[in-house]
């Protein structure tokens, strides 16, 4: 039975699954590229805060995290939509209770390592950039950073992990195995960070459990709040075309481009031109590939595995679940690899197909929430279902976030219900009709059938 683990990767998902490995026993080797970001400064501009949801949860609950983490998470219950004169209109995500969290990716990642290095057997290696494995002779190289190619040191593995993140080295040398898919795509839109500081007293100067959010058609600005008061903002924009990153290269342009779409949070932000030029632009990519194991030896997880976009924040919380899957699989075949990771990329490369998609998707959900009027009315038609049905009734959103129905079946759910949503739209006088055959049938018969 393999008892020594190789991981590529201390982010969130290498770190967690450290953990894992760690608490049955193996020892542990984790390779990171960067120094130990527990000795050095944030880089700013580059993904502060993200949302954790029931998966994530579920993941830190299982290697008995929960608590260490819930002191680092800010609930948001609902979305707060903020249109361009002004008005706010705040949204519930789920039911009474249910909201998903705010956490500082830096600070998760810290925590996450310093709870492995709990463990003895776990070793981290920094400044390791793993530049190349040898899949037949078991064997990685690796070079101080990417830039450098004289190798510091190599090692041979008995069994290794791959989450080294959407440019994987794993991945990269899995490309040249015979048969092996892979597809890699940028979309239009990069982003960009912003910041609205605290009050002078700490205060947060926004509804502070909520996720806001500055739909604006074909772009948007998003603001989660941080334990210290500010927010992080987040503005999802095309690179070209006539309202994009190429028509703002002057302050004036910035100026007025935030006055006329964003005129509410400018008055919170007063830094958001030095933010916007000092701050990187970055890309947005999706990656799929397949197979994600060989020989029963080496695996990816993660986005190393399954890139997505980040607009239904499911990027981490999947990655978490590919944790507890790999978790339970370990328990089922008394860690014998040669099966659980076949097992793993069969039960998993699916649902990670289901929710890179349903990311895509909810971009334009989240675009176009004040809008597209018939997107608004299917809306208003789903929230008639919902108080009519408040036990049966799960909406697309709160499967993907409040619950762990695989993301594939979710996705078809979801289908399932648009079609309805769809045909209830053509109904006329739809409010008064909810007690009717008609639409019962519609409702009951194909939605809960
Ligand atoms: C703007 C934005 C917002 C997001 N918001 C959310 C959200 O709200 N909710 C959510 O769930 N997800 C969100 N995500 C997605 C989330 O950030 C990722 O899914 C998550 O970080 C994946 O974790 P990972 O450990 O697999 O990869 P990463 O976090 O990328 O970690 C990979 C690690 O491997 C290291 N590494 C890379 N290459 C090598 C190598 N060759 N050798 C050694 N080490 C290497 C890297 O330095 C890094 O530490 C967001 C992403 C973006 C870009």
């Amino acid at each position: 039975m393999k008892k020594e683990v190789s991981i590529l990767g201390a982010g969130l998902v290498g770190s967690l699954l450290a953990i894992y490995l760690a608490k049955r026993g193996y020892k542990v080797d984790v390779y990171e590229r960067r120094g130990d970001m527990r000795q050095e400064k944030m880089i700013a501009g580059r993904s502060i805060n993200l949302a954790l949801s029931d998966r994530g949860w579920r993941g830190l609950e299982k290697a008995g995290l929960k608590e260490a983490i819930e002191k680092i998470a800010i609930p948001m219950h609902s979305r707060m939509v903020h249109t361009v004169d002004g008005q706010l209109n705040l949204q519930a995500y789920g039911k009474e209770g249910q909201a998903i969290y705010s956490v500082s990716r830096g600070e998760l990642n810290k925590t996450l390592m310093n709870l492995a290095d709990e463990f003895d057997q776990v070793n981290f290696h920094f400044n390791h950039f793993a530049n190349h494995v040898d899949l037949n002779n078991n064997k990685i190289s690796f070079t101080s950073s990417p830039t450098e190619t004289k190798e510091i040191a190599n090692t041979n593995f008995d069994l290794l992990f791959g989450s080294d993140g959407a440019f994987s080295s794993l991945r990269h040398s899995m490309q040249f195995l015979d048969r092996y898919n892979y597809t890699q795509e940028y979309i239009e839109h990069g982003y960009k960070e912003l910041h609205i500081p605290a009050g002078e007293n700490g205060e947060f100067k926004m509804f502070k459990n909520a996720l806001h959010i500055w739909p604006r058609g074909n772009f948007m600005l998003i603001a989660l709040p941080n334990m210290d008061g500010s927010f992080t903002c987040t503005l999802f924009f095309p690179f070209e075309g006539e309202v994009s990153f190429s028509k703002l290269k002057t302050e004036n342009e910035v100026e007025a481009f935030f006055k006329n779409y964003f005129s509410d949070a400018i008055e919170l932000m007063p830094g958001y031109k030095e933010s916007f030029f000092g701050n990187p632009t970055s890309s947005l990519m999706t990656v799929k590939c397949f197979p994600w194991q060989y020989k029963g030896k080496a695996c990816l997880i993660g986005d190393a595995a399954h890139a997505i976009v980040p607009f239904f924040g499911q990027g981490m919380n999947c990655g978490f679940e590919d944790c507890t899957v790999l978790n339970e699989l370990m328990d089922a075949h008394n860690e014998d690899w040669e099966k659980i990771l076949p097992l793993f990329e069969q039960a998993r490369k699916p649902n990670a197909d289901a929710i890179l998609q349903l990311a895509l998707n909810n971009f334009i959900e989240m675009r176009d929430l004040v809008a597209d009027e018939h997107f608004l009315s299917k809306k208003k038609i789903e929230k008639l279902i919902a108080a009519k049905y408040p036990e049966r009734y799960i909406s697309p959103y709160q499967m993907v976030s409040f619950s762990n129905i695989p993301y594939a079946e979710a996705m078809e759910k979801g289908r399932k219900i648009n079609d309805v949503l769809e045909q209830l739209t053509k109904m006329k006088d739809l409010e008064s009709k909810t007690e009717t055959e008609e639409f019962r049938k519609l409702v009951e018969t194909i939605l809960f059938g």
